[in-house]
C-alpha cells in the first residue's frame, strides 16, 4: 500500500487516498461535514475524516479524554441503540455514524469531536483559544453558557460554543453531500455549487439585542471594521476583535482539520 492510501472497512472495493481539497464534504463514515484533508475514492465519491479513517479489526485502543477522565471510549461503526438516539456529549448533535462510544456510562463523541485541539492559536497578537467543558461567560454566538464544550479565549472575553459552530455549518452546508449517489462514479452535487459561505460566522450575540439574520449589515462591525461606534464596554470591544478570526479557527478545528492553511480558506468563506 502506499504512503497516504488506507484500505477501509467502509468501503472495501478501493482504496482511499488522502487528498487536500478547499470544498467542504460529507463524511461518509460520521455524516458530518468536513474540509480539507480526507480520504477519498474519487469514482465513488466516497469521504471519510481522517479521525473517522480507523478500523474496526484491531480495535484501536480506546481514546482517553480528560473532560471524561473516568471513560474509555471504543470507536465503533455506529452507537448502540435505536438510530437517532444518541447525541455526541461534545456537541450536542445527533450521532448517525461512526462514534467513539463509552460503554459504562453511555457517552458519546463524535471522532471529529473527541479529537478537538485544546488549544487553538486565533492568529497574531497571542490570542489563544482553549477548549472547555462548559462556557464560564457567554457564547458570541447564542448568548447563553450552558449548551456544548466551547472555546474560550485566554483572556476570557470570547467564548463561542461547539455547538453553534455546528449550527452554523448545518444553516449553511446542511445539504453538502446529502445527495450522494455512492457506486457508478456518481458526481458530487458539492461541486457543482463550490463552496458555500458560513452564514452566520459573522453574528455577535451582542452586536445589539437579539441576534439579526446573518444578512444584516450591521454585521460589518462585528470584524472590528465598522464605521459605526463600538458598544460601550472594553471586554465586549476586545471580544469582537477577536472574533472574526476566532471563528474561523473554531470552525476548521470542527471541521476536522485546523490547520493554518484551512483557517485561510475559512477566511475567504464566512459571509460578512
Ligand atoms: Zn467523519
Ligand atoms: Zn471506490
Ligand atoms: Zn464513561
Ligand atoms: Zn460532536
Ligand atoms: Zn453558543
Amino acid at each position: 500500500m502506499r504512503y497516504g492510501e488506507v484500505a477501509h472497512f467502509s468501503h472495501p472495493q478501493h482504496r482511499l487516498r488522502l487528498e487536500h481539497l478547499d470544498t467542504p464534504f460529507r463524511c461518509d463514515g460520521c455524516r458530518e461535514v468536513g474540509i480539507g484533508a480526507r480520504f477519498r475514492c474519487a469514482a465513488d465519491d466516497v469521504d471519510l475524516h481522517r479521525q473517522c479513517a480507523l478500523p474496526l479489526h484491531p480495535p484501536p485502543p480506546p481514546l482517553r479524554h480528560p473532560f471524561y477522565p473516568r471513560c474509555a471510549f471504543h470507536f465503533m461503526a455506529r452507537a448502540p441503540g435505536a438510530p437517532g438516539s444518541r447525541y455526541c456529549n461534545a456537541c450536542g448533535r445527533d450521532v448517525a455514524g461512526f462514534v467513539y462510544h463509552c460503554r459504562d456510562c453511555g457517552f458519546d463523541l463524535h471522532p471529529c469531536c473527541a479529537t478537538l485541539p485544546h488549544v487553538l492559536d486565533a492568529g497574531g497578537g497571542g490570542v489563544r483559544l482553549y477548549l472547555h467543558p462548559k462556557a464560564a461567560a457567554a457564547c458570541h454566538r447564542c448568548g447563553q453558557r450552558g449548551r456544548s464544550w466551547t472555546y474560550r479565549s485566554g483572556c476570557r472575553s470570547y467564548s463561542l460554543h461547539v455547538a453553534c459552530v455546528m449550527d452554523m455549518l448545518v444553516e449553511s452546508w446542511g445539504a453538502v453531500g446529502r445527495h450522494k449517489q455512492h457506486g457508478g462514479g456518481g458526481s458530487s452535487a458539492l461541486y457543482l455549487y463550490g463552496v458555500p459561505p458560513i452564514r452566520g460566522a459573522a453574528k455577535s450575540s451582542h452586536a445589539g439585542g437579539s441576534p439579526a439574520p446573518s444578512s444584516s449589515s450591521s454585521s460589518s462591525s462585528y470584524w472590528g471594521m465598522g464605521r459605526r461606534k463600538k458598544k460601550k464596554g472594553s471586554k465586549v470591544k476586545r471580544c469582537c476583535e477577536i472574533a472574526g478570526f476566532a471563528a474561523q479557527v473554531v470552525i476548521s478545528a470542527v471541521l476536522g482539520d485546523p490547520t493554518a492553511l484551512i483557517a485561510g480558506v475559512i477566511g475567504s468563506l464566512i459571509a460578512i
